[in-house]
């Protein structure tokens, strides 16, 4: 336990406050992905990218047949082995407002892991009632996209080998949302040196749950 005084300015002059301990919430940012053909193909996109274009009803995205989710993109690996804890949530939500508005889509989303855990777990086995197919893959064996051109139609081409038969799958998607890893925010480093804290502590400090 610490001893600190943090004086706040307001209207009403400097308040001192003394303390015994501090919590610095750094906020986080999106990793922006290197794989999948993100940056290079506009169809694939981040869950929070997904989430805003499902909110100005964008008709390339609510009216997909096919929407391929994958999930533990650029975290849970050697340069970031922690885990997200929030994407799991968040593409079953999205999920499930695809669904509503559109219910004929097919969803697959490719997990390692399912981690929705708490009340989330509602909303995963609600999604999987919805017919939202979920297929696990293993980290060695990730699956693969290639957008490919068949009777003058561009397909996202996901390859991916089913965990429980060991079958390889193939599915053509109109749109690929990745699960991208939350990774700290830009301006974390400014703010440990502010208030006098290990940077490489705030950043471990991610790291709730194993990889
Ligand atoms: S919450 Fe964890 S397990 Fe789920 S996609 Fe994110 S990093 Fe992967």
């Amino acid at each position: 336990m610490g001893i600190f005084v943090t004086k706040v300015k307001s209207d009403r002059g400097v308040t001192e406050i003394k303390h015994g301990a501090a919590v610095i919430a750094i906020g986080t940012d999106v990793y922006q992905p290197a794989e999948y053909l993100y940056g290079e193909n506009d169809r694939v996109m981040t869950q929070l990218e997904l989430e805003e274009q499902i909110n100005k009803g964008d008709e390339k995205v609510i009216k997909a047949e096919c929407l391929v989710m994958i999930q533990c993109v650029g975290c849970r690996n050697e340069e970031r082995n922690y885990c997200s804890r929030i994407c799991c949530s968040e593409s079953v939500k999205n999920a499930l407002k695809l669904k509503e508005i559109n219910p004929g889509m097919d969803i697959y989303i490719l997990f390692r892991d399912m981690r929705t855990y708490g009340f989330s777990e509602d909303y995963y086995r609600e999604a999987a009632e919805k017919d939202v197919k979920f297929i696990r893959y293993e980290p060695q064996d990730q699956p693969q996209v290639e957008a490919v051109n068949e009777d003058g139609k561009s397909i996202l081409r996901v390859t991916a080998t089913e965990y429980v038969l060991g079958n390889k799958l193939e599915i053509d998607a109109d749109i690929i949302a990745l699960a991208a890893a939350t990774i700290p925010s830009a301006g974390s480093k400014e703010v440990a040196q502010l208030f006098k804290v290990l940077w490489a502590r705030m950043v471990s400090s991610r790291r709730p749950m194993s990889n």
